[in-house]
């Protein structure tokens, strides 16, 4: 960044938003005062940009007047959006964007404080510095709104004097006493955290047991026989006798064939004895095979562990995991078969 942008924002951020721990602090929405918490550790956070972003640790950067950049940049394409690095209030959020362009500031429910700046000013596909608090802000997101962590706050953009260097988050996490610390290891353990790996994921439910995570239940009499698959011979459905001697059905062929190559290994059983055996619940696709994406959702998701869906934002995470031809890879999970699954962690990187 040049030494403008970063002699601007530290401008801005030192002149126009005081220390939040315990202080009356004024928004478009009346005055709060801030809860007084003192942290408790290093700062737990998700990366704000969705999908990641180019950064260095240009924290601290000598900058013209003898001032320090006291952030990271965020490089992402504008509209790319923002998301609560750490959940709590929003403590400002102006209405009319400022000289430095639109920010927020939230006082994280962690004690720290965490900055946004150089939210998009403009109308979408634009540079015409027009678009308003509603191209800045995401929906319901004003001074005062409660945020929890991963919600999706603001959209990336240039403005104030980023006009002049391209779209970018300036991304700040600041001490009760308002000074900042340099948010590059914590940004990057971001990162980490939510990294995906097709072949840690498959490797990290070798069974359907290791996936859902079933043990043992020892004082039960078990009709089903761990690891086994059964069927009756009237009806199609395929199970897996779990660990805990209950039954997990296959919701479909596509299920089954993340698991099994055929149905060689099926042990027919008499309906009686199927009765006998409590149902476990339904076997989702195992980790880092297949992507899949919800019939009424266009969002592509990787599977993590015990039906963990993840969300990869961008194709070229979709390429990076699965190669240029991923559609190939990826299956309509019907409706009805979503609630077997939970969405975790956006993958962003
Ligand atoms: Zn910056």
């Amino acid at each position: 960044m040049n030494n403008h942008l970063a002699l601007s924002v530290l401008v801005a951020v030192t002149l126009f938003v005081p220390s939040l721990a315990g202080a009356q602090y004024y928004s478009d929405y009346g005055w709060y005062r801030a809860p007084a918490i003192t942290p408790s550790g290093p700062p737990d956070i998700v990366f704000p940009v969705q999908g990641g972003a180019s950064f260095t640790d240009d924290f601290g950067d000598s900058r013209s007047g003898g001032r320090v950049h006291e952030g990271n940049d965020l490089m992402a394409p504008k509209m790319t959006p923002v998301v609560a690095a750490r959940g709590g209030r929003v403590v400002f959020a102006p209405t009319t964007e400022p000289s430095y362009g639109y920010m927020l500031s939230i006082a994280g429910d962690d004690g720290y404080e965490y900055n946004y700046l150089h939210i998009n000013n403009d109308t979408p596909e634009t540079d015409d510095g027009n678009g308003g608090p509603q191209y800045a802000y995401a929906p319901g997101i004003a001074s005062g709104t409660q945020v929890t962590q991963g919600q999706h706050i603001a959209w990336v953009g240039d403005s104030g004097n980023a006009e002049a260097t391209g779209s970018h988050l300036h991304f700040e996490i600041r001490l009760p006493d308002d000074s900042a610390i340099d948010p590059y290891q914590y940004l990057n353990a971001a990162l980490k955290r939510y990294a995906y790996d097709v072949a840690a994921a498959k490797a990290a439910s070798p069974t359907i047991d290791s996936d859902k995570g079933l043990v043992a239940a020892p004082t039960t009499v078990l009709f089903c026989v761990p690891g086994l698959l059964i069927r009756t011979p009237t009806n199609q459905s395929v199970y897996y006798c779990g660990s805990d001697g209950k039954r997990y059905v296959f919701p479909n062929a596509n299920t089954y064939a993340t698991w099994y190559k055929d149905f060689s290994t099926v042990q027919t059983i008499a309906p009686e004895d199927m009765a006998k055996i409590q149902l476990g619940g339904n076997v989702t696709y195992r980790p880092g095979v297949r992507l899949v994406k919800i019939q009424t959702d266009p969002k592509v998701y990787a599977v993590d562990r015990d039906g963990t869906l993840r969300w990869l934002p961008s194709e070229a995470l979709a390429v990076k995991y699965y190669g240029s031809s991923w559609p190939k890879s990826l299956d309509d999970i019907p409706d009805v078969f979503f609630i077997n699954y939970k969405v975790g962690d956006t993958v962003t990187n």
